[in-house]
């Protein structure tokens, strides 16, 4: 019926018995029964336990481990993650009561993000955690809330670097960015930051995300050494943080193949003796998002009706773009393209076909697959779209068309 299309990344994580997806160790249909409606996400806690496990064994033992809560922010996992990651990082300060509430000390919590108003930047003070400073203004509006307070905020700057992440999915470095302070104008920064009473931290240097290219990455990470060695000699104080991002990113599409770890991890390896030669007080730190979560959740939603249009089939689902934007390719895809994505109760199916699964939008943009080679589903079926753990619920426009919110749920 229509053209062959290449096949998906292998997407492995969850076990398939009787052609039944399992999650959390039970059958979808059980776990779908348990949760009592559709549409739903399902976070599953073992397999991102795994992957927190992969990372360690990967990384050199003593770079510290974060999660950048904005990935996926149900408390619930939040608690779950930050019992197994040496930190967390906030964009918000909804985030950061959500990192406060997870038992993490707030001296491992950090904040980031440009648009911090006064009074999250007043609550940041007050729970005593690292606040990232994304320019010379927050700098000072800071410093004046801390004076207030009678607190010393502790710091960290934030780098716009002067190298980009390559083949990175979204850019957050380099160039004309609205993200962290110049490089450049960082000397001048410090001067100022050393008059002010602001307790220096070190500095952060995030350059990118969703990168699956771990000689990009390896590079990114020399560079971004490099740049806080020479910026360091700048500082009143020593840098007993370094924060060089993370931007590993997970397969979604065709062709997409997963990330090197043991690479990124051997090329780190061999830049840490540098470290530690002139930086001997600084903890490094890795924050990751998607990668810890991302391929450790579904989102499952049931076909309403089964349509034949012209020769096409579809499968109209009760969830759709209002839930989980990326995959209906709306959240930064410049061509869209496939989640991978399958019918969870029968996942072989004794018939195959090609379907567009669309959602109960009135608006064409309501695409959760479109024209994708998978068992042949009927009204009643579960279909499932994988690699949903990250940017899901909290990036979509759950509001739109006024259908009620998703079910969320960690097993
Ligand atoms: C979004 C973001 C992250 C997380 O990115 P992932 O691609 O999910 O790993 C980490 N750090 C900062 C500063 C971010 O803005």
């Amino acid at each position: 019926m229509s053209a062959v299309r290449p096949a998906h990344a292998p997407v492995s994580q969850f076990p398939v018995v009787g052609d039944c997806l399992q999650i959390g160790g039970l059958p979808l249909t059980e776990l779908a029964q348990r949760v009592g409606r559709t549409p739903f996400y399902a976070y599953d806690r073992s397999a991102i336990s795994r992957r927190i496990e992969l990372v360690r064994k990967h990384l050199p033992g003593s770079v510290h481990l974060h999660y950048a809560i904005k990935a996926n922010p149900m408390p619930e996992l939040v608690r779950h993650v930050a019992a197994q990651v040496d930190g967390l990082d906030v964009a918000s300060a909804g985030e950061l009561e959500i990192a406060l509430a997870s038992g993490v000390e707030p001296a491992a919590i950090s904040f980031a993000g440009p648009g911090k108003t006064d009074a999250e930047l007043a609550r940041a003070v007050a729970a005593r955690i690292v606040v990232n400073l994304e320019s010379e203004g927050e700098m000072e509006r800071l410093a004046l809330i801390g004076g207030r307070a009678g607190a010393r905020p502790a710091v960290s700057i934030r780098i716009n670097p002067d190298f980009e992440l390559k083949s990175s999915g979204m850019r957050m470095g380099g160039g004309s960015k609205p993200f962290g302070v110049d490089a450049e104008r960082v000397p001048d920064m410090l001067a100022r930051l050393a008059r002010l009473a602001l307790d220096f931290r070190g500095f952060h240097i995030f350059s990118g995300s969703q990168n699956l290219r771990a000689a990009a990455i390896s590079e990114a990470q020399e560079q971004a050494i490099e740049l806080a060695l020479r910026l360091a000699a700048h500082a009143s104080a020593p840098v007993r943080s370094l924060n060089i991002g993370g931007g590993f990113g997970i397969p979604y599409f065709p062709g997409d193949e997963p990330l090197d770890l043991g690479a990124v991890g051997s090329r780190l390896a061999a830049l840490m003796p540098r470290v530690e030669k002139h930086l001997p007080q600084a903890r490094v730190i890795i924050e990751l998002g998607r990668y810890l979560v991302g391929e450790a959740g579904i989102y499952v939603c049931r076909v309403i009706d089964r349509k034949l249009s012209r020769g096409r089939v579809f499968l109209v689902a009760d969830g759709g773009l209002h839930h989980h934007l990326a995959a209906s390719g709306n959240f930064g895809q410049v061509v869209r393209k496939n989640y991978p994505a399958l019918v969870g109760n029968r996942v072989l199916g004794t018939e195959r076909e090609c379907a567009s699964v669309v959602g109960p939008l009135c608006t064409p943009l309501d695409v959760l697959a479109d024209n994708l080679e998978m068992a042949k589903a009927d009204v009643g079926d579960l279909i499932v779209v994988l690699q949903s753990g990250a940017y899901g619920l909290t990036a979509s426009p759950t509001a739109f068309l006024g259908h009620p919110p998703p079910g969320e749920i960690l097993v």
